[in-house]
């Protein structure tokens, strides 16, 4: 280690600046936050440090730096755009045997602050040794991500009745049921804003006291339409929380290979025609899981609530009283207009659009309201429309709709198997026809297809042999052509 990792209390203590330029003015604001009483030295100041004189932040010398200035300081950062002076201040300061920070100069700096990443009570500071400034900036970034803003409130929550579980639990005990609190309902009540239901939760767990099981909870998860980097941060964050991970055949492997290595996962989608786990199963076994002290993954491809039957499956969960949340994911719609190029509403083209499902239970589709799904100026997205692609063209025609309306069928998409066939009503069947075409598939029919030549910029790579051979979607082999509703 390069360096100790200390956290100096400069809270009010008397702290030097030399340098009153924007890097300086970014110094100040960190020693600021940590509420130092800070002295700029600098024969005049940049705009951001005018502010803060202005505000009363920070005192100023209109001075050069010389080293009686040192005299009772805890600390002193050089950062000005002279070399020599800088020097002269580490110099100075090692005299003086105050500690010192030269700015991109790590030979003469006694400290180093690294990137920081701050949530209210909550510090971390990464460093890297003075090695790499932009390794920590990208690490940092990453833990940006990963730590929910609302972490700060929590560790206030958590320190609020620190006292109150010490005195009631020996320290054995208190491990184990702070473990539970920060990895459990009481924590996502927290991070999800709820602080009344988060501090209600923790009382409860403090009542039932050391020896409570731990509480299992069900997160239903909108996964995306494939691609990994379309997750949310919280859907990621509670992946790799998750004990168990309950999926189906949307979810692609990349997404699934972000769940911690040691989670349980249980597929329950369908292998054959048909052949999957029934809902009330599912919904059960969710239950189940949930009451054995799991924290639950349940993975649904795109939106759990687009054609999802995401209700379906938390009913059971409402009625039992197991906590759950819901997260929402970029529908396949939303998601395969994007890497498609094809804007779902446009002011020219489409003032509307609507998904709408090309698969019902009898698998008739007569009950659709053609002659609506028929107007022209909006975009018409039809989920699991692949099976009845054909009729689904004859019916828009029947009830009014040009042949010639553009019509496409995106394969795959947003994965780097993505496929785009673009067509019209009359051709896009025969076109599907001509070549094997894999699920999942999305149909969008509507003027705004035409901008797909202009506006495609993504481009999957459908027949590498590396992509075949990792297609994001595992059961896609075993499928029956047909097989692609939900
Ligand atoms: N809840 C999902 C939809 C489930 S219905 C969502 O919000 O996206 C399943 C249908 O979604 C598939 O038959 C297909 O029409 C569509 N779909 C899902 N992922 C897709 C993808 N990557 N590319 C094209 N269509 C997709």
């Amino acid at each position: 280690m390069r360096y100790l990792p200390i956290w100096l209390d400069v809270n009010d203590k008397p702290c030097l600046l030399v340098g009153g330029g924007e890097v300086a003015a970014r110094k100040a604001e960190l020693l600021l936050k940590a509420r130092a009483q800070l002295t700029v030295v600098a024969p005049a100041l940049g705009a951001n440090l005018q502010r803060a004189l202005a505000a009363g932040q920070v005192q100023h010398l209109a001075a050069c730096f010389n080293a009686d200035m040192l005299a009772g300081m805890r600390l002193v950062v050089a950062a000005t755009n002279h070399g020599e002076v800088n020097q002269q201040v580490c110099a100075a300061a090692r005299a003086a045997g105050v500690l010192c920070n030269v700015v991109d100069s790590p030979a003469h700096c006694d400290y180093v602050n690294g990137a920081v990443v701050e949530r209210d009570g909550l510090t971390i500071a990464i460093s890297s040794g003075g090695g790499s400034p932009v390794l920590t900036r990208v690490i940092k970034t990453r833990l940006e991500t990963l730590i929910p803003a609302a972490y700060g409130s929590l560790s206030t929550l958590v320190g609020q009745y620190r006292d109150e579980v010490k005195a009631r639990l020996g320290f054995k005990a208190r491990k184990g049921f702070w473990e539970r609190v920060l990895d459990g309902p009481v924590a996502e009540a927290a991070l999800a804003g709820q602080r009344q239901r988060a501090e209600h939760l923790l009382r409860e767990e403090i009542a039932r006291g050391a020896e409570a099981a731990p509480r299992g909870e069900v997160y239903l998860i909108g996964a995306g339409p494939g691609d990994p980097d379309l997750l949310t941060f919280k859907a990621l964050r509670l992946l790799q929380k998750a004990d168990v991970v309950v999926h189906d055949r949307l979810i692609a492997e990349p997404i699934m290979n972000l769940a911690r290595r040691e989670a349980r996962r249980i597929y329950v989608g369908k292998l054959a025609a048909d052949h999957s786990v029934p809902q009330e199963d599912i919904s059960q076994m969710l239950v189940d899981l949930a009451r054995e002290g799991n924290q639950v993954a349940r993975l649904k491809g795109g939106d759990p609530f687009m054609f999802g039957r995401g209700g379906e499956e938390i009913a059971l969960l409402a009625k039992e009283q197991i906590p759950f949340q819901i997260v929402p994911g970029v529908t396949a719609a939303t998601g395969c207009a994007a890497y498609a190029g094809m804007p779902l509403t446009h002011r020219d083209y489409a003032q509307s659009c609507v998904f709408v499902t090309g698969h019902t239970q009898d698998d008739r589709l007569d009950h659709l309201n053609w002659a609506q799904l028929a107007q022209p100026r909006q975009t018409v997205v039809f989920y699991m429309g692949l099976k009845n692609l054909a009729a689904i063209c004859q019916h828009l025609q029947a009830a009014g709709a040009p042949g010639e309306r553009p019509a496409a069928l995106i394969e795959q998409g947003t994965t780097p198997q993505q496929r785009v066939l673009v067509g019209t009503l009359n051709s896009l069947p025969a076109l599907a026809e001509q070549q094997p075409v894999r699920p999942p598939c999305l149909v969008m029919v509507g003027e705004v297809v035409s901008l797909q030549q202009q506006l495609g910029w993504y481009r999957g790579e459908p027949d590498s042999a590396a992509a075949q051979q990792h297609s994001a979607f595992p059961f896609r082999h075993k499928l029956p052509a047909s097989g692609e509703s939900e």
